[in-house]
């Protein structure tokens, strides 16, 4: 987009940002600036010791401490915790997690209007967005509502030193995803461009050095930092096929949600490069090759992220059944698929081609 050509609208996200390394040691004063006294800390079972550990340094009472958290958010888990508020007077939620704790956050925010704090401990990004899924009687619904944006959002880069290579690896794709369908999507614009650019760029930068160090700072910090643009990349514009493809193969094959993202992504973005192929094209350069969605196919090989559907759970039978529903409903894509083109795309996926472009 040339500034003064197109007219274009970019709306701000209200969440207060702190980013830094012990970051989490100024939750108790963050806490108290937005008048929170009584938290509810949250966290998923594998994340309880840590949340235990942020809960005592907190330096105020404390509602209690939920760490039920987990994938797909069920109502029934924010059903409990919900409870759990109530019963213990809470007037605010603490997030310890990633994107399922933060999730958890969201739907209690959803039905409560209590102020959040989010402490993110991955790269999925859900602490920037006003969107929140949750999964009821086993379907996944997704809305979009200014009530579950989290208040303030605590980067502490030492929080993702434990996350696993391979967790980090597919998460960091994951987030890569929202920065890339930013760069094309149908309400974009150049403040968001810079950012999705900026964050794909420091996301490359980290994520490798992360697989042969994964305690090192600097490339922590690199990652959280490409993290939180990548996030609010996604808070701020309407995705495309790549994020409808997911939530397809996620919802019907129960396949899992960084691993999916990772796979799908380079073969979405070499479909797309056809269409717009001066939008992608950054991508490519950032990533030292000949076409964006190689570029990305490469660096998931480089950070022993998954590059197959058929490694990770999809079943050969199922890619029929996820064309045909992926194309049941009207979506913005930059390039308008035929079911045949999206059956072929997830072809390549489920094979773990290298994609042409
Ligand atoms: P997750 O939150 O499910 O975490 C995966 C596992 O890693 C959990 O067991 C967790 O406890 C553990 N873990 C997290 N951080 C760790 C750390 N630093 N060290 C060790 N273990 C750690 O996974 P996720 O990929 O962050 O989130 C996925 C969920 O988030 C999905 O349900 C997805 O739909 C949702 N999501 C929502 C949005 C949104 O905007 N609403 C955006 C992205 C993802």
């Amino acid at each position: 987009m040339t500034i003064g050509d197109e007219h274009f609208v970019y709306n701000g996200l209200p969440t207060r940002v702190v980013f830094g390394f012990g970051t989490s040691a100024r939750m108790g004063e963050e806490a108290r600036r937005i008048e929170i006294k009584r938290p509810l800390v949250l966290s998923t079972p594998e994340q309880k010791n840590e949340a235990q550990a942020l809960a005592a340094n907190l330096g105020m009472d404390l509602a209690g401490i939920f760490s039920g958290a987990t994938m797909h958010t069920p109502v029934e888990v924010t059903e409990k915790a919900l409870y759990l508020a109530i019963e213990t007077k809470a007037d605010g939620t603490i997030a310890l997690g990633g994107g399922s704790t933060t999730g958890l956050g969201k739907a209690i925010a959803l039905r409560t209007d209590l102020p959040q704090i989010v402490l993110p401990t991955t790269y999925a990004g859900s602490e920037m967005t006003n969107i929140l899924g949750e999964t009821s009687d086993g379907r996944k619904k997704t809305l979009r509502s200014p009530k579950v944006q989290p208040e303030v959002v605590i980067y502490d880069v030492e929080l993702t030193f434990t996350l696993p290579p391979r967790l980090s690896a597919t998460s960091g794709m994951n987030a890569i995803a929202h920065a890339v369908e930013g760069l094309y999507a149908e309400d974009g614009n150049p403040i968001v461009t810079l950012m999705a650019l900026e964050a794909i760029r420091a996301m490359a930068e980290g994520l490798p050095a992360i697989l042969d160090r994964p305690r090192d700072p600097a490339a922590r910090a690199k990652a959280l930092y490409g993290a939180w643009l990548c996030g609010t990349v996604l808070g701020s514009v309407g995705m495309a096929l790549h994020h409808k493809l997911c939530h397809v193969l996620g919802g019907s094959f129960d396949l899992p949600h960084a691993d999916t993202h990772t796979v799908v992504l380079p073969h979405v973005v070499s479909f797309n490069a056809r269409a717009v192929p001066e939008m992608l094209a950054p991508v490519a350069e950032i990533l030292h090759s000949t076409g964006p969605g190689q570029g990305l196919f490469d660096l998931a090989k480089r950070i022993g992220a998954p590059t197959a559907l058929k490694d990770i759970g999809m079943p050969a039978d199922g890619l029929d059944k996820a064309s045909a529903i992926a194309t049941e409903s009207p979506y913005y894509n930059p390039r308008q698929p035929t079911r045949e083109e999206i059956r072929s795309l997830l072809e390549d996926a489920f094979n773990g081609r290298r994609p042409e472009l």
